[in-house]
């Protein structure tokens, strides 16, 4: 059960306050996608579901457990970056293996997980190259590869495609509706483009200055 509970969800940092009491219930499966422009609180927000920002104030639930104070490896989540946050010393396959490595599982077993996660994204045959020898569409797909290989409930995607070439964007794109469409996790996802949003979304919710002002299908949106 990967239903995620968010219940005046606040973030100060100092006396600056960035997320003014968002709420919002994402059932299991749902793409939801965060969409608002540049500074309005996304990352922000995301990070605290993820774990690497604390909540302020309010509840955080993931599966009806509350998570405000559970480590982001207790928290049944992986997070793809903008910058693809690839190790740039390690092959594809121990860069995707890399979660597993973190919990202690053996070499043969991650590894064997990790070629499983690199074909489903599209990397077969990639395997022993490094990352500069990928072009930044395959780099993203590494990055999805390594948060999918510790098979968590939620991916949590923070501008995933937001650096890629307008081609590759929406390859991507389509191909993420797809294995969405196979694998079934939860995902909320980020962008500044509502177009992107709109192509992606089960649902959309609009932010501008640390609040939701508009959710809904994307028919309800345009
Ligand atoms: P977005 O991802 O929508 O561009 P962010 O969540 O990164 O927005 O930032 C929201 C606001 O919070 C911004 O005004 C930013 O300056 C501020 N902020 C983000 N991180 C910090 C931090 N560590 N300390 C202080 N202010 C921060
Ligand atoms: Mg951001």
């Amino acid at each position: 059960m990967s239903q995620i509970e968010l219940d005046g969800v606040r973030k100060s940092y100092g006396l600056n306050d960035v997320i003014h009491g968002v709420s919002l219930n994402i059932e299991q499966g749902e793409f939801v996608v965060f969409v608002g422009p540049s500074g309005c609180g996304k990352s922000t927000l995301l990070r605290m579901i993820a774990g690497l920002e604390t909540i302020s104030d309010g509840d955080l639930r993931i599966g009806g457990k509350r998570m405000n104070d559970e480590e982001p490896s207790d928290r049944g989540v992986a997070m793809v970056f903008q910058h693809f946050g690839l190790f740039p010393h390690r092959t594809i396959l121990d860069n995707a293996a890399w979660g597993l490595e973190v919990q202690g599982i053996n070499k043969k077993e991650r590894r064997d997980r990790a070629r499983e996660v690199l074909e489903l994204v599209g990397l077969k045959g990639w395997e022993d190259a490094y990352t500069t020898e990928l072009s930044g569409g395959m780099q993203q797909r590494a990055g999805l590869a390594r948060a999918l290989t510790v098979n968590p409930e939620i991916l949590l995607m923070d501008e995933p495609f937001s650096a890629l070439d307008p081609l590759i964007r929406r390859e991507m794109q389509d191909e993420l509706v797809n294995l969405q469409q196979r694998i079934q996790k939860t995902i909320i996802f980020i962008t500044h483009d509502l177009d992107e949003a709109l192509k992606l979304g089960s649902r959309i919710a609009i932010m501008r200055d640390g609040k939701i002002i508009q959710l809904g299908v994307p028919e309800d949106i345009v």
